[in-house]
């Protein structure tokens, strides 16, 4: 791959491998191991495995390298460890970098699952971790430590779409000599300048946008060669996190079309957020593409675009947010996003249902919440849609 290529070749061409039979589309070596010609081979092989040399499924396949290179080139990162979904690329990251007695400092508002990990998996290890409002600067400085060796947050907070300032607290983390993590989902490597803007390590969960066609589960972390290949590899070979060759094929394919998918949903995001402003329905319309978001200034700053997903807060609570739901045609209620299908969620009683009552409130997450995941449909049916549901979530009962 050429360092030259700009983004949209870079994730056409990036990382192709061909075989002797010279393919157009990378092939699916769905195999767990390889042949070795003789003995010798074998053990120069399990010394030092050369870039085009692999042993076994766990420590690496040709598909998922590909898919892995891919990925690097477009992010912009040295390398890449691709992981059985996003959760093991963020549990894997967090776990092969820290020992007991670290410290780490995470924004509250998280991922119901990246929650769990830091709070209650890393913590039986040893690990403390300190919990602060990720778009408050001060409490950031406030919170690291010089043992602090990790700083973790989502760029956009799932499902309020806060956004965190990256090189802001990158500055900080970094102060202390802390790495930084980033799990970067919403903000999709499309949009993403995490790593220039001073995060060490950027994770997708590739379930999302990568995939962006709701068929398989899969993650990525990307950073140094250093750090990629000196702590997080040999944590995830030996415990087992690594990306099947078949879901790989199919984050390499889907990495072929992100840009234009994702260009297309954040428009016609935007688009949604524009129509909705002024609903009696809606207390609220948060789209960090929007000028009306309170850190569009931010956004613009960081992404560009402001992502995929909208939410909508509506004024009658949880039961006109489930009248809402349930009168929509075309958006489905489910709960994955960055899916070429538009989804709606309601993080109260689903994606957040576990989380007490006054973390939710602290959150922002409201009764009348709810996530909407623009998908490519047309915009104008989206839009007819949406408006004619809200209509009817408004109707007194
Ligand atoms: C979905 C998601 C994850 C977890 O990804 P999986 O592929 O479902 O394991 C982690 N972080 C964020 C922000 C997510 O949206």
């Amino acid at each position: 791959m050429s360092d030259d290529w700009n983004m949209r070749t870079k994730l056409v061409h990036g990382g192709t491998r061909r075989s002797q039979y010279g393919e157009v589309s990378e092939a699916i070596f769905l195999t767990q191991g390889f042949v070795y010609d003789t003995a010798e081979a074998a053990e120069a092989r399990f010394l030092q495995a050369g870039p085009d040399e692999f042993i076994y499924g766990r420590y690496g396949n040709p598909t998922v390298a590909m898919f892995e290179d891919r990925i690097a080139g477009l992010e912009g990162a040295e390398d890449a460890f691709a992981t059985a979904s996003g959760m093991a690329a963020v549990s894997g990251a967090l776990t092969a970098m820290l020992r007991a007695g670290d410290h780490v400092v995470a924004a509250r508002a998280l991922f119901g699952s990246c929650l769990y990990v830091l709070d209650e998996v890393l913590t039986r290890f040893g690990v403390e971790v300190t919990f602060v409002d990720g778009t408050d600067l001060d409490a950031w400085r406030a919170a690291v430590r010089s043992d602090t060796r990790a700083v973790f947050f989502e760029s956009i907070a799932n499902p309020t779409l806060e956004v965190v300032d990256i090189a802001a607290v990158a500055e900080i983390a970094h102060a202390v000599g802390a790495t930084v993590i980033v799990d970067n989902v919403f903000a999709t490597p499309v949009f993403s300048r995490a790593l220039e803007q001073g995060a060490d390590v950027v994770i997708y969960s590739a379930t999302k946008h990568i995939d962006g066609q709701g068929r398989a589960l899969g993650g990525v972390i990307l950073g140094t060669r250093d750090f990629i290949r000196g702590t997080v590899e040999p944590y995830m070979k030996h415990t087992g996190g690594s990306m099947s060759p078949f879901n790989a094929w199919v984050m390499l394919k889907g990495l072929e079309t992100i840009s234009l998918r994702v260009n297309a949903q954040a428009e016609t995001a935007l688009a949604i957020a524009d129509a909705l402003q002024d609903r009696a329905e809606l207390a609220q319309v948060i789209y960090p593409g929007h000028a009306s978001h309170p850190q569009n200034d931010l956004v613009v700053r960081q992404m560009g675009k402001g992502g995929t997903v909208v939410a909508l807060d509506l004024a009658g609570g949880q039961a006109a947010a489930f009248r809402f739901l349930n009168a929509l045609q075309i958006v489905v209620i489910s709960n994955n996003l960055g899916d070429a299908k538009s989804i709606a969620t309601h993080p109260a009683t689903t994606t957040h249902q576990r989380l007490p009552a006054d973390q939710k409130s602290l959150l922002g997450i409201t009764p009348g919440l709810v996530r909407l995941s623009v998908g490519i449909e047309d915009a104008g049916d989206l839009i007819e849609d949406i408006s004619r549901a809200l209509h009817i979530a408004g109707e007194k009962q």
